[in-house]
């Protein structure tokens, strides 16, 4: 039997299990030839996990999952809900403008077949993940950006709106006074939404959508709209999403590491750290002042996060449970 094969019988027989079931398998040593036994404790399907404390999101997205629809419906419909709070500063309508008042987004989602599709710098419409299935499902491309993706917006049916609310701009005005960029470490209780759902079937899709780092230059673009950087999906292995300062998520190809990671063998909670320990041992690592956290989801159900410093945290909607988790950290305060 070939690997692929294999993974997709032990996944099938693995569908629906209850929380806390040992799952024996076995894998081939590509060099050895000799069968690999591992035994591994598994979640149940359907499960839905998110960057930061956003139960909201969370439950709309495991009411999909719930009536039996798939995974990429669910991250989807989970996006939107933070998109469209006006409250939350860093996704969607109400985030912080770049430095010169605009506010622009990045998103991305991608699907159990490694399909993908992205938006960055996308502005005057508030549901960038919206845009982004649809430039996966519906273009020849994986990636739109600036005006063009904002046309492309509106010819799917999308409307206008100004993004820039009376709070982010009041916040942005008084930023100009001093006019300092300088991310600051977990400001809100939330940041970038990323989200990773495993369906009835027990496919995996993922998506994250974010108004960026409040006060950038104007054109930056971060990790979150960078298939591999803000979320990484391989249906037979698992998925990652990250959040905080999308460079150094770029520098380390942060969401497919840890895909990688589990691939070889680490728990999502091994390879999440291992994500963070590459960045924070790198020569000259700043990491003090900045942060960055992951979450992750293994095709069994398994789930991890870990971030730079403290109070990051993880949504997680499991056996008709919502609850936002602490994630463990490197730094002590
Ligand atoms: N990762 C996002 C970016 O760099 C921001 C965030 O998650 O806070 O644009």
């Amino acid at each position: 039997m070939n690997r692929r094969k294999f993974l997709k019988n032990v996944t099938l027989s693995t569908a629906g299990l209850a929380a806390g079931s040992t799952l024996m398998s076995c894998a081939e040593d590509s060099k050895t030839k000799k069968p690999i036994i591992a035994a591994k404790t598994i979640g149940s399907f359907p499960l839905v996990i998110a960057t930061w404390d956003v139960k909201n999101a969370t439950e709309a997205a495991y009411n999909v999952l719930e009536k039996g629809g798939n995974a990429l419906d669910a991250v989807e419909a989970g996006c939107r809900i933070e998109e469209a709070n006006e409250k939350g500063q860093s996704v969607g309508k109400g985030g912080l403008p770049d430095r010169d008042g605009n506010v622009t987004l990045d998103a991305c989602i991608m699907d159990k077949n490694g399909n993908c599709g992205s938006v960055v710098y996308l502005q005057n419409v508030t549901h960038a993940i919206t845009v982004a299935r649809n430039v996966m499902e519906n273009t020849p491309h994986v990636m739109l950006a600036g005006k063009g993706a904002e046309q492309y917006a509106y010819e799917i049916g999308l409307k206008k709106e100004n993004l820039l609310t009376e709070a982010s701009k009041k916040a942005w005005e008084k930023w100009k006074i001093e006019a300092k960029y300088k991310p600051i470490i977990n400001i809100e209780n939330h940041d970038t939404i990323g989200m990773l759902a495993i369906d009835q079937n027990g496919d995996i899709s993922g998506a994250c959508t974010t108004s960026g780092l409040a006060y950038k230059m104007a054109g930056r673009v971060g990790d979150s709209p960078i298939i591999g950087s803000g979320l990484f999906i391989d249906n037979e292995i698992g998925g990652c999403v990250a959040t905080g300062l999308g460079e150094e998520v770029v520098k380390t190809v942060g969401s497919f590491l840890v895909v990688e990671l589990m691939r070889q063998g680490k728990t999502p909670q091994e390879a999440c750290e291992e994500a963070i320990k590459r960045i924070v041992e790198k020569p000259n690592s700043d990491f003090k002042n900045f942060q960055v956290g992951y979450i992750a989801i293994d095709k069994q159900g398994e789930t991890g996060s870990f971030a730079i410093h403290q109070w990051f945290s993880m949504t997680k909607y499991q056996d008709g449970k919502n609850e936002n988790i602490q994630s463990q950290f490197i730094v002590k305060a």
